[in-house]
């Protein structure tokens, strides 16, 4: 994971280096609990891999053909798409989504090149190609539609809240005004935090994981965006952070794929549809987000395309 190059961030790094490392944990991980996400809760989850897929995309034909499946992914967002430092493994509930999909595509976990994409660089990551299609806690929504089209939504997901265990101040959105807020460029939580209704002081860097960062070292006073990312990192640190207030926005989840390519959309769609209809779907989900505290809900209906 890269972090800025300031000194009091590279600081908090090591601190926090060290802890997973003494704990035996996760160097990828800003957490102090000795057991983080990990892998072994999803290796008992597999999707059998469709021997006769094809489909009617350009995007597809060419995965085929290379053998492999490039999937974009997050890498700093602990039980949805987590990159284990030591053994290179992702792992989250959107890492399951992804195999789900592969597997109906025709592609085993193995033949899945994952590429770690940041909030920032996912529209020009699967509108240049540089990714079959993205799967990291995606909001669907008529800006990004500019660009590219989702598949979805796979699960609906709301801004919240991450604040230092003993803060007592801030209980909600309404309660930001004057506070220093961290929230990621190019996600819809920094948007809405910036609003001057909320009056927040907003500090804008390009991982989840320095914000949290900054906030264990007390550079900011509270980290906005999905509460199930949130719940995430307040589970990696039980002791030092908590999730604060009701989610207030909407954050539906959807996979973003190559503009026009209405047949792989279809057959992404379809693909979530039918893993969510066997059972596969809320498995995942109780091997990952659900360990965080996140609460299964029935998954919401398709919009893209209906
Ligand atoms: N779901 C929000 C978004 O797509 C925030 C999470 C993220 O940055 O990935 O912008």
């Amino acid at each position: 994971m890269k972090f800025r190059k300031s000194v009091a961030v590279a600081a908090a790094v090591a601190a926090l280096s060290l802890t997973a490392t003494a704990c035996g944990g996760k160097e990828g991980s800003a957490g102090d609990k000795p057991e983080g996400p990990d892998s072994k809760d999803t290796k008992a989850l597999s999707y059998t891999v469709k021997k006769d897929a094809s489909v009617d995309s350009s995007v597809f034909k060419a995965a085929k053909k290379r053998g492999k499946l490039i999937i974009g992914a997050k890498a700093d967002q602990p039980y949805l798409g987590f990159q284990d430092q030591s053994t290179k493994e992702y792992s989250g509930f959107d890492i399951e989504i992804a195999k789900m999909i592969a597997a109906d595509l025709g592609f085993s976990p193995k033949q899945i090149e994952w590429k770690t994409v940041d909030s920032g660089a996912r529209e020009t990551a699967v509108s240049k190609g540089d990714v079959d299609f993205m799967i990291g806690t995606y909001t669907i929504n008529d800006e990004r539609k500019k660009q590219i089209d989702f598949a979805g939504p796979y699960y609906h997901a709301g801004a919240s809240l991450l604040v230092r265990e003993d803060e007592k101040d801030i209980k909600g959105p309404e309660t930001v005004r004057g506070k220093k807020v961290c929230s990621i460029v190019g996600s819809t939580p920094l948007q809405n935090i910036k609003k001057p209704k909320y009056g927040a002081k907003v500090t804008e860097l390009s991982k989840y994981s320095e914000c949290v960062a900054q906030m264990l070292n007390n550079q900011v006073d509270a980290v906005t965006t999905d509460d199930a990312i949130l719940m995430g990192y307040a589970a990696q640190n039980p002791k030092k952070l908590k999730v604060v207030g009701k989610p207030f926005s909407e954050e539906p989840y959807g996979v973003g794929l190559k503009k026009g390519d209405k047949a792989l959309q279809k057959a992404v769609a379809d693909a979530i549809k039918a893993h969510q209809e066997n059972g596969d779907y809320k498995k995942a989900f109780d091997a990952t987000i659900g360990k965080s505290g996140s609460e299964y809900k029935d998954p919401p209906a398709f919009t893209d395309p209906k």
